[in-house]
């Protein structure tokens, strides 16, 4: 199943006595199941992104003890009353039969996450129930980076492999270890602006289960528009050979999982077809550069 991508966000319904144990953790006064929206969040994966870099498996368990109880900001705007949502409690888990685009079985640290219901957050709880795609940012420190291709220290240029490179058919990535901190992650409607401090950003949405990504595909509407542009965009990325206006045709009427699983397949396409992801997600490479290059603090 591939939920991880173009996924709703909302509710994760039921709160059990569990949560609320976890979540009174970090309340000063008691809350109640009333008191308390929760919702479920992929941070980060093992999956190489679009600095061609990837966290080890490792670095992502600890990553996932790191982040419980961290804050999250809405929109980026570090302000305390922005500090909406805290995870109470994450694990990084294997998504069954997915794999990397190197070929590595593929594991996220999902997180879950509360926000108090007060007057001040009725305009994040609606927009994370609409169902609309959100990306999601995570800030961290890492201590260490290593070339993929010969394990020498790239942050300090041992090696004069580039990252996105093929040396005799392997991909040149930085291979992130040694997380030191965990210090926030964020989430926007917009895709996020690049700048220091909020780097490591993943296409990566707040997720839910299938059953509740399919109920609110089939009730929002604004997140079938969605999901058919992306559908689109991968196939024309994908070089289906269809044109767009054709495929949108096309894609207009499948349903959303069907959709899903069109898009799955392009992008497993376009995947193998730039196996160091496309350019046309690399946003200006000089972006990235100016990125790769700024203190390291991913
Ligand atoms: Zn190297």
């Amino acid at each position: 199943m591939n939920k991880s991508k173009n996924a709703p966000i909302g509710s994760d319904g039921e709160i059990t006595e569990s949560d609320m144990e976890l979540i009174n953790k970090y309340s000063r006064k008691k809350l109640s199941r009333e008191d308390v929206y929760t919702f479920s969040v992929v941070l980060c994966d093992n999956d190489v992104d679009r600095d061609h870099e990837y966290f080890t498996v490792d670095t992502l368990q600890k990553l996932a003890e790191m982040f419980v109880g961290v804050t999250g900001i809405y929109d980026h705007e570090p302000s305390a009353k922005n500090q909406v949502a805290r995870i109470y409690e994450c694990k990084c888990e294997r998504v069954e039969g997915k794999k990397t685009a190197l070929g590595d079985d593929y594991f996220r640290v999902v997180a879950k996450a509360y926000i108090p219901v007060c007057g001040s957050t009725d305009e994040i709880i609606s927009l994370l129930d609409s169902g609309i795609r959100k990306e999601v940012s995570v800030g961290c420190g890492i201590g260490k980076c290593t070339c993929s291709v010969c394990g020498a220290n790239m942050r300090d240029h041992e090696c004069t492999h580039i990252r996105g490179e093929r040396y005799g058919g392997k991909l040149c990535c930085g291979v992130l270890s040694e997380p030191t901190d965990a210090y926030e992650w964020s989430f926007t409607a917009v895709p996020a602006q690049r700048k220091a401090g909020v780097i490591k950003s993943l296409y990566h949405d707040v997720y839910k289960d299938a059953d509740a990504m399919q109920r609110a595909a089939i009730q929002n509407e604004r997140f079938r528009s969605y999901l058919i542009l992306e559908t689109v965009k991968a196939g024309v990325t994908a070089q289906s050979g269809i044109n767009s206006e054709l495929l949108e045709k096309m894609v207009s009427g499948l349903c959303a999982d069907d959709m899903i699983k069109l898009k799955t397949l392009f992008e497993e396409r376009a995947s193998k077809m730039y196996p160091a992801r496309s350019q046309l997600d690399l946003g200006s490479s000089d972006n990235n550069r100016e990125y790769t290059n700024s203190e390291y603090s991913i």
